[in-house]
C-alpha cells in the first residue's frame, strides 16, 4: 500500500461542501469560515513512548486517535471556539493495515462527534509514531475565552468531574488482580477524554477566563492565575469525583489524582456571575474564589491544607 492509497482509505472522508472549497488532494486545504468570524487554531502532539505506550497492540490504536483529536478539541473549547477544520501529521514506523484501521476509527470518530472535517495532512515513515493534530474553530469576534481575564472576586468552576483520567493511567499501569466496572470506567476517562466543545462555546458570554484541565487541576489553575495576575482560594471539599474515583482509592489519592493528575481534558473557568449547576448538559461545580495576591492556597472544612505541584513538565 502507497501513501496515496493509505490517505485515501482511512483519512479521506466527505467533506463538508459550503466550508471546505478544497479539502484533501491538493497542496493545500482551502476552507471558508462563516463571514465576520475570527479563527482559532491549536495543535498538539502525541509520541509514541511519551503519551501512549511504545508497541500497543492495534486496538488500542482507536483511542491514540481519538485521544489525539480530542485533546485538541478541548483547546478549542477552553478558548470558548467551536472547532470545525483540523489537520493530521502522521509519522509511522510500518503501515501496518489493522493498526491503521483502528487509529482512523478513533480519529473519525472524535472528529465527527463535534462537526470536524479533515482537510489535510502529511504522512511520514519515522521511527516511532508521531501524531500531530491541528484544529482550526470559528468564534464570535472578540468573544474568545482567555487565561488572563480572572478578577478578584470572581468564582472558579469545573466541570465534570476531575481526577478519573490520571486515575484510570494508574490502574492501567498497575493493574488490579480482578478488574472491576469502576476501573473500566476510570480507564475509558483515560483513553477517551470528553472534550467539552458545547460547554466552551456557550461559556463565551459568562466566563471571565478559562483553561482546560491538562496537566492536573492545580497546575493549570496556577496557569490561569498567573494570567490573569491574581490568586485563589480553593476548597478541596468542593471538587468534583466520580463514584468510581471514590470507591477506589482513598481519600489522599483521590484528592491527589484530582489536584495533580492530568490528562482529564475538564474546563477550569471563572465567572462574576452565579452559573446554573449545568451548562449545555454537563455539570459545572464552584470550587473557590479569586483572590488578589497570587498562587493557590486551599483548604478542606475551612482549614488550610498546604499542597504544591507542579504538573507534568517536559523538560525537567
Ligand atoms: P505534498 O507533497 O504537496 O505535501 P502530499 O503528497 O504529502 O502533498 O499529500 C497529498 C494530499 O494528501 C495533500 O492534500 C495532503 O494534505 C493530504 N494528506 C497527506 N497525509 C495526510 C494524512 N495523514 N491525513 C489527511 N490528509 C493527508
Ligand atoms: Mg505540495
Amino acid at each position: 500500500m502507497d501513501e496515496f492509497e493509505l490517505i485515501r482509505k482511512y483519512f479521506v472522508r466527505p467533506d463538508d461542501a459550503a466550508s471546505v472549497i478544497v479539502g484533501i488532494g491538493d497542496d493545500g486545504a482551502v476552507l471558508r469560515p462563516p463571514t465576520g468570524q475570527d479563527l482559532v487554531t491549536v495543535v498538539d502532539t502525541l509520541v509514541e513512548g511519551v503519551h501512549f505506550p511504545l508497541h500497543l497492540s492495534a486496538d488500542s490504536a482507536e483511542w491514540v486517535g481519538y485521544r489525539a483529536v480530542a485533546v485538541n478539541l478541548s483547546d478549542i473549547a477552553a478558548m470558548g471556539a467551536e472547532p470545525r477544520w483540523m489537520t493530521l501529521a502522521l509519522t509511522l514506523s510500518e503501515a501496518d493495515e489493522a493498526w491503521l484501521n483502528f487509529f482512523a476509527r478513533g480519529l473519525h470518530l472524535a472528529a465527527e462527534k463535534h462537526g470536524v472535517h479533515l482537510v489535510g495532512g502529511d504522512t511520514t515513515r519515522g521511527e516511532r509514531v508521531v501524531v500531530t493534530v491541528q484544529v482550526t474553530g470559528i468564534v464570535d469576534p472578540g468573544r474568545m475565552i482567555r487565561r488572563s481575564g480572572a478578577r478578584v472576586g470572581d468564582t472558579i468552576y469545573v466541570s465534570g468531574e476531575i481526577g478519573d483520567a490520571a486515575a484510570g493511567l494508574h490502574l492501567l499501569q498497575n493493574p488490579p488482580d480482578s478488574l472491576l466496572e469502576p476501573h473500566e470506567y476510570l480507564h475509558k476517562r483515560f483513553r477517551y477524554p470528553s472534550a467539552r466543545v458545547a460547554l466552551g462555546s456557550s461559556l463565551a458570554a459568562s466566563a471571565s477566563a478559562g483553561i482546560d484541565i491538562s496537566d492536573g487541576l492545580f497546575s493549570d489553575l496556577g496557569k490561569l492565575l498567573v494570567a490573569s495576575g491574581v490568586g485563589a482560594n480553593l476548597h478541596l471539599d468542593r471538587l468534583p469525583l466520580s463514584i468510581a474515583l471514590q470507591s477506589c482509592f482513598d481519600n489522599e489519592q483521590q484528592r491527589q489524582f484530582a489536584l495533580s493528575g492530568g490528562d482529564d481534558y475538564e474546563l477550569c473557568f471563572t465567572s462574576s456571575q452565579p452559573l446554573p449547576e449545568k451548562i449545555a448538559g454537563v455539570a459545572v461545580t464552584a470550587v473557590g474564589t479569586v483572590t488578589a495576591g497570587s498562587g493557590i492556597i486551599c483548604d478542606a472544612a475551612g482549614v488550610v491544607v498546604p499542597f504544591a505541584d507542579s504538573g507534568y513538565l517536559h523538560f525537567q
